[in-house]
C-alpha cells in the first residue's frame, strides 16, 4: 500500500465515523470507551486483512476478518459467537462493505463497487455481516 497505515486509518475514520450510529452531535465517539472500537482498535489487522484479498466479491473480505481479526478480537466468544456483532455495535461488521470500500479506493484498487450493492445513489444495509 502506497499510505503508512496512520494515512490510511485517518482515512477510513473520516468516512465510516461521520456515519457512524454511535456519532455524537459535536463529532465525538459517542461509545462508552472509544478506544474500544474494534474497526480502529484492530486496525492493523483490518488493513492486512483487507489488502490480503483480491476480489469483487465480499465474501473473501468477510472471511480474511473472521480469519485475522476477530480471531484475535477480544470480544469473540470461545465458540466464535459474538454478542457485539449480534447487536450492531461492532463498527467493523456493521460497516464492513464501506470499510472495504475506503480501503480499496485509498489504496489504488478498483472493487467492483455493483456487485456489493455500493453503486451510487445504492441503498446501503447496515447489519451483521460476518456470520459465524
Ligand atoms: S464507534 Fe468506531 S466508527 Fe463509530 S464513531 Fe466511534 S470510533 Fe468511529
Ligand atoms: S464482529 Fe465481534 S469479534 Fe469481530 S471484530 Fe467485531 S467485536 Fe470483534
Amino acid at each position: 500500500m502506497t499510505q503508512s497505515l496512520g494515512e490510511l486509518e485517518s482515512i477510513v475514520r473520516k468516512k465510516i465515523c461521520m456515519l457512524c450510529t454511535e456519532r455524537t452531535a459535536d463529532g465525538e465517539c459517542g461509545l462508552e470507551e472509544p478506544t474500544g472500537c474494534a474497526l480502529f482498535r484492530l486496525f492493523p489487522q483490518v488493513a492486512l486483512a483487507i489488502q490480503s484479498v483480491q476480489s469483487d466479491d465480499v465474501g473473501p473480505y468477510i472471511e480474511a476478518i473472521r480469519r485475522n481479526v476477530c480471531s484475535v478480537c477480544n470480544e469473540q466468544a470461545p465458540d466464535g459467537s459474538c454478542e457485539t456483532r449480534q447487536m450492531v455495535q461492532c463498527a467493523l461488521d456493521a460497516y464492513l462493505l464501506l470499510v472495504v470500500d475506503a480501503i480499496e479506493e485509498a489504496t489504488g484498487k478498483t472493487f467492483d463497487k455493483r456487485r456489493i450493492g455500493l453503486a451510487g445513489g445504492s441503498t446501503v444495509s447496515l447489519g451483521p455481516q460476518i456470520q459465524l
